[in-house]
């Protein structure tokens, strides 16, 4: 069995890549990076890699973690600037003894010195949201200065039974200089062993880490649980606790798979979308509902959701 699921719908053409590579007896480590080098190498989406948004220095810094369920290797890269593709710079990290985290220059002296190709990753789209939620943030104040953020973040198991995990974000719009958020932070952002399984996370970063909810899935797993219900009691439970202690809690949405092949997502939030594919299931996308009684379930995107929204991704963007 093999198998491969990732934090939303952006990661649909690279799950198709990884199929195509998992059916072929491709490993989950070359599976998972051609994934995730897919998200970041596409300007249109605006929260990973090329065309990530900035930080309120008009920076792009970027944050990606990979790890080796079979070792239980880690490699990550905080903040890191004018790099392609952060989350093969976190493969590589991911092989040596120590300095398996490196941050701003460190990291990118590391990967200069190890010959990965260097880019100016701040787009002219980029420029234009910067610039245009200076101009909605002074007009309004209701306005959240880091809204527009997301993390492709992805779990993969191939046919031998190995499993790795890997994340990739441009992290918070808008975010202080140097803030590193959840997506390199083992535990929090991902986490994977392939004696059980793994999970990875999106959403807000400073409240994913107070809780550590990718490993706490694994834990679940581990006792047993199946992924769905391990990632609905994390994510519930956690969404709880924090509402009880301090009156609310940030966006948080976990996907998870063990190594079966299955899968599972849990989330706090409308709208949230998911993208898997196994030996027995095509590359999908579900979307994430919520009844009336606020029961979670999923179906897959219709045809117009999917059409919708590569439109309004690409769409030309107005300056204000
Ligand atoms: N978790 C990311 C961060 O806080 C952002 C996101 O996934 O939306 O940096």
């Amino acid at each position: 069995m093999y198998g491969i699921i990732a934090t939303w719908r952006m990661a649909l053409k690279g799950i198709s890549q990884a199929d195509a590579l998992l059916k072929k007896n491709g490993n989950a480590k070359v599976a998972i990076e051609t994934v995730i080098k897919a998200v970041e190498d596409f300007e249109f989406y605006k929260s990973v890699g090329y065309g990530g948004l900035p930080n309120e220095d008009m920076e792009v810094e970027l944050d990606a973690a990979f790890m080796d369920g079979d070792t239980l290797d880690v490699g990550c890269v905080g903040a890191i600037k004018d790099y392609a593709n952060p989350v093969s710079i976190a493969r590589k990290l991911s092989t040596y003894p120590v300095n398996n985290f490196l941050v701003g220059q460190g990291a990118e002296k590391f990967a200069h010195r190890h010959g990965f190709e260097r880019k100016n990753m701040l787009t002219e789209r980029a420029k234009i949201h910067y610039h245009n939620r200076i101009v909605e943030t002074t007009e309004n104040s209701e306005l959240k200065p880091y809204s527009g953020h997301d993390t492709v973040g992805m779990v993969c198991l191939d046919s031998f039974g190995s499993m790795t995990s890997a994340t990739s974000t441009s992290g918070l719009f808008m975010k202080h200089p140097g803030r590193v958020g959840d997506s390199p932070v083992s535990g929090s952002g991902f986490y994977v062993d392939s004696k059980v399984g793994g999970a990875s996370a999106t959403g807000l970063g400073e409240d994913v880490m107070k809780g550590c909810v990718s490993y706490e899935i694994v834990r679940l797993m581990k006792e047993g649980m199946h992924p769905q219900l391990a990632c609905e009691k994390a994510v519930k439970d956690f969404d709880t606790e924090l509402r009880q202690r301090r009156g609310k809690a940030g966006d948080m949405s976990l996907i998870a798979m063990n190594n079966k092949g299955e899968w599972g997502c849990a989330t706090n939030i409308e709208g949230f979308s998911f993208a898997v594919c196994t030996e027995k299931e095509k590359p999908t996308v579900y979307l994430v509902k919520f009844d009336e009684k606020g029961k979670q379930y999923f179906e897959p995107a219709s045809k117009e959701w999917m059409d919708h929204y590569m439109a309004s991704r690409t769409a030309p963007l107005i300056r204000k």
